[in-house]
């Protein structure tokens, strides 16, 4: 066998192994823009697997900004920041971003996961500690494993562990780690009693705002604006509710000073594009905003609306949230009930291990501010009669 013959036959095994544990995946094939619906596999679907919760991924003055500062500034930023150096839109944009969270200084990446890398790996190394909730998204576990510090997870949201943790360790420096709004399970971390945690055990706090950026606080700024809690580094992305790409980190100069003399994930590769970067200040004006307000208001609405629907008519109790998990457990019938959703009209896509734990598949709904009652109503119709095929 020549050796191109024998990786295609190893990789084919690993493949087939994937496709018996129910674990193969393959990208849907989707046309048009991510709106309240969407073209999936050639069929039009109500759209409940988007991150595109307020809709601003098509919002008008969102593309528009787009246009114009590609036009204005070309179509990619040609290399770093630190190299090609750091022109208007990016200055603007970090600039909105402090003022915003009320931060000192804010840095953008060209997305989350290169954030949480750069982020991790910067701020803790050998001889240090990462606490992390066992739930947090792939990108902090990456970041956690390239940082070299010792990394100890808490069960979900279990602060009595944590604090355990904290107490027993005499490591150098302590980084408590999680996500505000949880990815796949659309629950909560108690942000102020953790950062008070924190506080009275000599540890910092990072939060991964990415799920509550524009959905929660009074202007969007996410679930720490929102009670009040002051983490040390506040991490957020562009890239879901905000509607673009991209990530940012705001807090103190000196962290920020620190992130752009070390995170590798932002040295060492090409900084997003200024129209993208355009794109995203449009989309925090808008959020920003008494227009963002509203969409937040609608969202709630209809995370309202379908979780009294899911409690009445498919007896969950979830967490009541813009993210909702309808926990299903094995992976092959989970995706089954996808398929028959989708059949009947509803992009609902199933989740599985890894991204889950193995046993915990899922479908994970999200609601836009777009979907209307009807929307809605069809969604939990639809789920219900998947879920009893
Ligand atoms: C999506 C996500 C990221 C990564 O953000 P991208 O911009 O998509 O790379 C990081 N953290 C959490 C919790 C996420 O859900």
């Amino acid at each position: 066998m020549t050796r191109d013959r024998a990786g295609q036959a190893m990789w084919n095994s690993e493949i087939e192994r994937l496709k018996r544990d129910d674990l193969y995946r393959v990208m849907p094939v989707v046309s048009g823009a991510p709106g309240r619906t969407i073209v999936v596999n050639g069929r039009h679907a109500l759209n409940l697997s988007s991150n595109n919760y307020l809709g601003l991924a098509g919002h008008p003055r969102v593309v528009e900004a787009l246009v114009e500062y590609t036009r204005k500034y070309g179509a990619g930023s040609t290399a770093s920041r630190l190299m090609a150096g750091s022109n208007e839109p990016f200055r603007e944009l970090e600039s909105f971003i402090a003022t915003w969270k009320q931060t000192e200084a804010a840095l953008v990446f060209a997305s989350g996961y290169q954030a949480n890398v750069g982020i991790l790996t910067s701020l803790v190394g050998h001889g240090d500690l990462i606490v992390s909730d066992e739930l947090n998204h792939a990108s902090i576990i990456d970041g956690c494993r390239l940082s070299r510090a010792a990394v100890q997870r808490y069960p979900h949201l279990d602060l009595n562990v944590l604090e355990d943790l904290l107490k027993k360790s005499d490591h150098h420096t302590k980084l408590v780690v999680t996500e505000s709004i949880f990815s796949m399970d659309g629950d909560r971390a108690p942000l102020k009693e953790i950062d008070e945690l924190c506080k009275r055990c000599g540890a910092f706090l990072m939060v991964d705002e990415a799920h509550a950026t524009g959905v929660l606080g009074p202007q969007g700024q996410g679930a720490a604006a929102e009670v009040g809690a002051t983490p040390d580094v506040q991490m957020g992305t562009l890239g879901k509710a905000v509607g673009t790409s991209g990530a940012y980190v705001a807090g103190g100069k000196a962290m920020i000073d620190l992130l752009v003399n070390r995170a590798r994930s932002l040295l060492y590769t090409t900084a997003a594009p200024p129209g993208v970067i355009g794109s995203a200040l449009a989309a925090l004006r808008i959020i920003a905003s008494g227009e963002g307000e509203a969409l937040r208001a609608s969202l709630t609405e209809n995370a309202r609306e379908f979780g009294a629907l899911a409690h009445n008519r498919l007896g969950l109790d979830l967490t009541p949230g813009h993210i909702v998990p309808i926990p299903i457990g094995e992976s092959a019938r989970t995706m089954r009930i996808s398929s028959r959703c989708l059949e009947a009209g509803v992009f609902a896509q199933g989740i599985r291990y890894p991204t889950v734990p193995e046993g915990t598949s899922r479908l994970r709904l999200s609601l836009m501010s777009d979907h209307t009652a009807q929307d809605v109503h069809k969604a939990v119709t639809v789920l219900e009669k998947a879920l009893g095929e």
